[in-house]
């Protein structure tokens, strides 16, 4: 038996060998190194992963299957891609009427005309419905309400009610301005 395995054992087969475990080894330390900055790429435990690396074969295989799906570099782009897209809708919104895409400075709805904004009188610039006064020029809108589709074309402005403590100190700045001297 023993003469049998000396026969076997040749000065070749033991290099073979030595140059298998040598392969082994190397492929054993580099899937560790693999595994931990796959797993700090990942922003895993990558030290608790180093670990799992340890046990030769099963434990990369371990890694493998339940390593986090996404690296930290992809989880970054795609939070950037959606909030890309997110200031793109509030870019563009919808028509309330029909749903068509409309841009936000749009004054009627392209499809169905409906009126999307009013147009500052002094600066015609676009104004949301919202707005008591156009940002552009500073001019006051009057009325807050969106146009109303049967509402008469030359809207008389209604001089609003100055309120009291405004007309107050309107009356009041002529008379206070007393020379200084
Ligand atoms: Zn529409
Ligand atoms: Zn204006």
């Amino acid at each position: 038996m023993s003469e049998l395995l000396s026969q076997l054992w040749t000065p070749e087969l033991q290099a073979a060998f030595t140059v298998v475990v040598i392969l082994l080894v190397i492929l054993y330390v580099l899937s560790i190194v693999w595994v931990v900055r796959d797993a700090y790429l990942r922003g895993s435990y990558w030290y608790v992963w180093a670990i799992v690396a340890l046990i030769p074969l099963l434990g990369i295989i371990a890694y493998c299957l339940l390593r986090p799906p996404l690296l930290q570099i992809d989880r970054d782009e795609q939070e950037l891609e959606i909030a890309l897209k997110q200031r793109e809708l509030m870019k563009y919104g919808e028509c309330a009427n029909c749903g068509y895409p409309v841009e936000a400075d749009f004054v009627l709805c392209p499809n169905c005309h409906q009126r999307l904004k009013n147009l500052c009188g002094t600066c015609n610039h676009a104004l949301d419905p919202s707005w008591t006064v156009c940002p552009y020029c500073a001019t006051p809108v009057g009325g807050a309400a969106p146009a109303r589709r049967n509402a008469p074309r030359a809207r008389t402005q209604q001089p609003q009610q100055a309120a009291p403590q405004q007309r107050q100190a309107r009356t009041r700045s002529p008379q206070g301005e007393h020379p200084a001297q």
